[in-house]
């Protein structure tokens, strides 16, 4: 199977809304007036974000939801991918199960691929670029969180991390390698939320880019971080801590808010059947994050985590 013949059967579908697709030399998209446009690039390397031989199907799942996690976190509607594919070799199984993935996700929110690269590489890279729309000014930066703000979650931290350390464990499993992009919450939150980022990296991590750009500090209590209950029922408290702290993975919204909007959000959680939990607040001050524990006593926690910092 050639190049050619692999992107016309796994990857070439006709576009709605875009106004051109696959097939020429670049796509050609038309935002709607008034709105802007949110872009945005992530990538997956194997033996660096996954194991070799890790499920296709799943990989063509995730390496989508990290970009549609990125969009959600600014509060933009995914509209259209762009999909670079590095394989060491062209396997129709694999390809078939990796579009699978892929489209079935994209499906589910109305995101067209409009086009991309394929080319033979030494390890499978998968690098793609999601597009989204979102109305001009509403947009939820990272340097918007103001002191007295709530900061909240959505979900579960710590399932994703909890996979890596106990593989067995089969629902954190799922969140690792199927993570779940919070796109619905991420729209309804424009006007609601100030500051907003995916996590991605781990909770203080995370919490620290917010923190960095709003030039501000933040307090959060330990014990009102949502974890999921396999993790509770280890009760391994330092695991528990790193996965829930520091875990990276979950690609839950993590967002600061008024605390004028806390029914607001209630409503919202229970609207879209999705855990919203006030974990901390902001605060003027010092760029520093107090992480509490049940007593009330600074807990120390590893921070997040750093492609570069930390040994492949
Ligand atoms: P070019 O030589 O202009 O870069 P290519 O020959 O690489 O174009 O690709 C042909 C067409 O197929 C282009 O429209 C490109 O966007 C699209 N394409 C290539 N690889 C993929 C892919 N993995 N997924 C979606 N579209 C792809
Ligand atoms: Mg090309």
């Amino acid at each position: 199977m050639g190049e050619f013949e692999l992107i016309r059967r796994f990857f070439d579908r006709a576009p709605n809304r875009a106004l051109l697709g696959v097939g020429d030399d670049c796509a050609l998209v038309r935002p709607n007036a008034g709105l802007e446009l949110a872009m945005t690039t992530d990538m997956l390397v194997e033996g660096r974000h996954f194991r070799a031989g890790a499920a296709p199907r799943s990989l063509g799942h995730k390496s989508l939801a990290v970009n549609l996690s990125d969009l959600a976190a600014m509060g933009a509607a995914p509209r259209w991918a762009l999909l670079a594919l590095g394989l060491p070799a062209a396997e129709p199984k694999w390809l078939e199960e990796f579009s699978a993935g892929f489209f079935a996700l994209a499906d589910r929110f109305g995101v067209e691929l409009i086009g991309g690269d394929t080319t033979r590489a030494p390890l499978i890279t998968i690098s793609i670029v999601a597009l989204g729309e979102v109305p001009a000014g509403v947009a939820m930066y990272r340097s918007a969180a103001r002191p007295g703000d709530d900061v909240w979650v959505s979900g579960e931290l710590g399932g994703a991390a909890l996979a890596l350390k106990r593989p067995e464990i089969k629902e954190a499993a799922r969140r690792l390698h199927e993570p779940e992009p919070r796109v619905e919450l991420g729209e309804r939150l424009r006007g609601l939320a100030h500051a907003a980022i995916d996590v991605s990296d781990g909770l203080t991590g995370d919490l620290g880019h917010i923190l960095e750009r709003s030039q501000v500090g933040a307090v959060i209590d330990y014990e009102r971080i949502p974890r999921p209950a396999a993790l509770r029922a280890l009760k391994e408290s330092e695991l528990e801590r790193d996965c829930v702290l520091s875990g990276g993975d979950d690609y839950e919204l993590l967002f600061t808010a008024p605390p004028e909007r806390r029914s607001q959000l209630q409503l919202l959680s229970g609207e879209l059947d999705l855990a919203l939990t006030r974990i901390g607040i902001i605060q003027a001050g010092a760029v520093q994050l107090l992480v509490r524990d049940a007593q009330g006593k600074p807990m120390t926690h590893g921070g997040g985590y750093d492609h570069f910092r930390d040994p492949a």
